[in-house]
C-alpha cells in the first residue's frame, strides 16, 4: 500500500498553497486534482482582487501558475479523484478512483464547493444543451444568441458582463428587488445596454425542445403575472454547495454541509484531517482566504507530523 505523510485533495488555490508550503517544508506531498482540475477559478475570467496582480490575471491561468509552483516543490500532482475515506484509525486511508487504498498520515481537505442548481426538471432535462453553471465554460457556444442569468450575486454580476460581450441580450432574473453584488459589479451590470434586469422574477419552467433551450417561463412573485422570454442559454449562478459528501459520518459539518473546523486553526474533529478553503468557510469564499487557509492547514499538518515524530524518538 502506498502511503505517504501529507496528502492534499483538491486543486483549487486552497490546495495549491497548501501544497506548496508543505512541499517547501520537505513533506513531499501529494495532490489529488479531483473531477475539476484548477477548481472554481478554472470558470471565471478575470481575477482582479487578487493581491499582487495590478492588471488582474486570468483564473485558469492562475491555477496554472499554483501548479507549476506546487510541483517546483516536488508536489505530485495526481489527476485522479479521491472516491472514499475512511478516518477511522491512523494512518488515515483514502480511496483513489474507486480501486486503489492510499494510507496518509495527514490529509488537508480541499474540496471547495460546487455550483447550485434551481432544482427544476426542465433544467436537468437541458443540462448541457442550454443550460450550463459556468458562463465562461460555456458562453462560446452563445455567440451572437439570446441568453439568460439566473442570480443577484457577484457571480451572476460577473456572468452578465461577461455574456453581454459575446451575446446579443443577457436577462438577468433577480427574484428580489435587489442584488446581493458588490456595488461596482451591480453598476457594471445596470450600465450595459444589452443587459435587461428582470426583478422580482422566479424561473418557473426553462422551455425548449429536440434543439435545446428555446426560452424562460418568468413568475413576478409580488404580482403573480408569467412572461416568457425567449433566450437559447440559461446561465446559473445562485451559489454553491460544499463538495463534503465523501466525509459524511466522519467529518463534523454545519447543517449546510461545511466542515467545521476548531476555531483559529484548520483543525477537523478527527486528528490529523485538516480542511481548508471554501470546504469550510461559506462567509468569505475568497480566492485569497481559500490560499491563506491552504497555509494555515500545511503548517498544521506539518505541526501534527512533528508531534507525532517527537512521541516515536522519547
Ligand atoms: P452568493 O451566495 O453571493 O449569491 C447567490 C445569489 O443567488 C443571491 O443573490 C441569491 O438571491 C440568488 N439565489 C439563490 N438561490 C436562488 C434561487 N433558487 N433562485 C433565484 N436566485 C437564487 O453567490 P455567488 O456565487 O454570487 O458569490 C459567492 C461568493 O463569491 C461571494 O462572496 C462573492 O462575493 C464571491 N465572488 C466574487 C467574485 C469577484 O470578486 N470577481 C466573482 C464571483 C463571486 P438572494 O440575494 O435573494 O438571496
Amino acid at each position: 500500500m502506498e502511503k505517504e505523510k501529507v496528502l492534499i485533495i483538491g486543486s483549487g488555490p486552497a490546495g495549491y498553497t497548501a501544497a506548496i508550503y508543505a512541499a517547501r517544508a520537505g513533506l513531499k506531498p501529494v495532490l489529488y486534482t479531483g473531477g475539476q482540475p484548477g477548481g472554481q477559478l478554472t470558470t471565471t475570467n478575470d481575477v482582479e482582487n487578487f493581491p499582487g496582480y495590478p492588471d488582474g490575471i486570468n483564473g485558469p491561468q492562475m491555477m496554472m501558475d499554483l501548479q507549476k509552483q506546487a510541483e517546483r516543490f516536488g508536489t505530485r500532482v495526481h489527476f485522479a479523484l479521491v472516491t472514499a475515506v475512511d478516518f477511522s484509525g491512523w494512518p488515515l486511508k483514502v480511496t483513489i478512483d474507486e480501486s486503489k487504498v492510499v494510507e496518509a498520515e495527514t490529509v488537508i481537505v480541499a474540496t471547495g464547493a460546487s455550483a447550485k442548481y434551481l432544482g427544476l426538471p426542465s433544467e436537468e432535462k437541458f443540462n448541457n444543451k442550454g443550460v450550463s453553471a459556468c458562463a465562461v465554460c460555456d458562453g462560446f457556444f452563445y455567440r451572437g444568441k439570446e441568453v439568460a442569468v439566473v442570480g443577484a450575486g457577484d457571480s451572476a454580476a460577473e456572468e452578465s458582463t461577461y455574456l453581454s460581450k459575446l451575446c446579443t441580450k443577457v436577462h438577468l432574473i433577480v427574484r428580489r428587488d435587489e442584488m446581493r453584488a458588490s456595488k461596482i459589479m451591480q453598476q457594471r451590470v445596470l450600465s450595459t445596454p444589452n443587459i435587461e434586469v428582470h426583478w422580482n422574477a422566479e424561473t418557473e419552467e426553462i422551455l425548449g425542445d429536440e434543439s435545446g433551450v428555446t426560452g424562460v417561463r418568468l413568475k413576478n412573485t409580488k404580482t403573480g403575472e408569467k412572461k416568457n422570454i425567449a433566450v437559447q442559454g440559461f446561465f446559473l449562478a445562485i451559489g454553491h454547495k460544499p463538495n463534503t459528501d465523501i466525509f459524511k459520518g466522519q467529518l463534523t459539518m454545519d447543517e449546510s454541509g461545511y466542515i467545521k473546523v476548531i476555531a483559529g486553526s484548520t483543525k477537523t474533529n478527527v486528528e490529523g484531517v485538516f480542511a481548508v478553503g471554501d470546504v469550510a468557510d461559506k462567509v468569505y469564499r475568497q480566492a485569497i482566504t481559500a490560499a491563506g487557509s491552504g497555509c494555515m492547514g500545511a503548517l498544521d499538518a506539518e505541526k501534527f507530523l512533528a508531534a507525532k515524530e517527537a512521541l516515536v524518538v522519547h
